[in-house]
């Protein structure tokens, strides 16, 4: 963070943003705010180009020809590659983890190519993945399960240079049967979450704004947050 306003941004939410998923950016607002850092959500349409300046980005998920036009229009304006480049944290959900990837099929079976942020493919499945989502992390940093709800059909497989986010408790993730979710590769990460997720996982968030800022953040005590998450998790089991 460089000035003094964080800024989040929110990126094509007039063609990404399946169950809510710009709420993302309002947790990560509102959890800043909370902490006396002033945020505020910059809204990247489709009439604009992508910035590369702004602090921490987030995507949403969407149906395949929303997704198409969302894929067009970040190869044409590369700002949040190149805000990845620069190490600026990123969250993409669902049909974005695989718009960042190298291709995706769409379920119609038409190959698009990606904007390879994010070293993964996306293949149909033969079913869609839907309902509760329960993961155990697997990156540092993060020691809460992470839950959300997905609804995919596309299923994806990591390169070698993506780790993925959590292993599957409970619900489908990736690939049905491989027991894997979401992908991590520097700063970016993907995740079939929705929720919003991080309405859904404040560790998730902190993690993200944390990044952001550049410095560790204070805990919060919120116990609706808490209560919401309860009743999250036992929902999954
Ligand atoms: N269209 C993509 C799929 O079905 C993503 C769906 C979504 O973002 N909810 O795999």
């Amino acid at each position: 963070m460089t000035e003094s306003t964080l800024r989040v941004g929110l990126v094509l939410p007039d063609v990404m943003g399946t169950y809510g998923d710009g709420g993302n950016a309002l947790i990560l607002r509102q959890r800043a705010r909370m902490r006396g850092i002033d945020a505020a959500i910059t809204e990247i349409t489709l009439d604009d180009p992508v910035p590369e300046s702004l602090d921490v980005y987030v995507l949403g998920g969407a149906e395949d020809y929303a997704q198409r036009l969302a894929t067009r229009h970040l190869t044409r304006y590369p700002g949040l590659q190149r805000a990845a480049e620069a190490g600026r944290p990123v969250l993409a959900i669902c049909a974005a983890i695989q718009v960042l990837g190298h291709w995706y099929e769409t379920s119609s079976g038409e190959k698009v190519e990606g904007i390879s942020m994010l070293d993964l493919t996306t293949a149909p499945q033969a079913k869609r993945s839907i309902g509760e989502l329960i993961t155990t992390p697997q990156i540092e940093g993060l020691t809460q399960p992470l839950s959300g709800f997905e609804n995919h059909r596309g299923g994806t497989t990591l390169g070698a240079d993506a780790r993925p986010l959590g292993s599957v408790r409970h619900g489908d993730g990736n690939v049905v049967g491989r027991g894997i979710e979401g992908a991590v590769q520097g700063s970016v990460i993907g995740t079939y979450m929705h929720g919003p997720a991080l309405a859904r996982n404040p560790e998730l968030a902190d993690f993200l704004l944390a990044k952001a800022v550049g410095r560790t953040l204070e805990p919060l005590d919120l116990p609706e947050v808490d209560q919401l998450r309860k009743e999250r998790l036992a929902a999954g089991r």
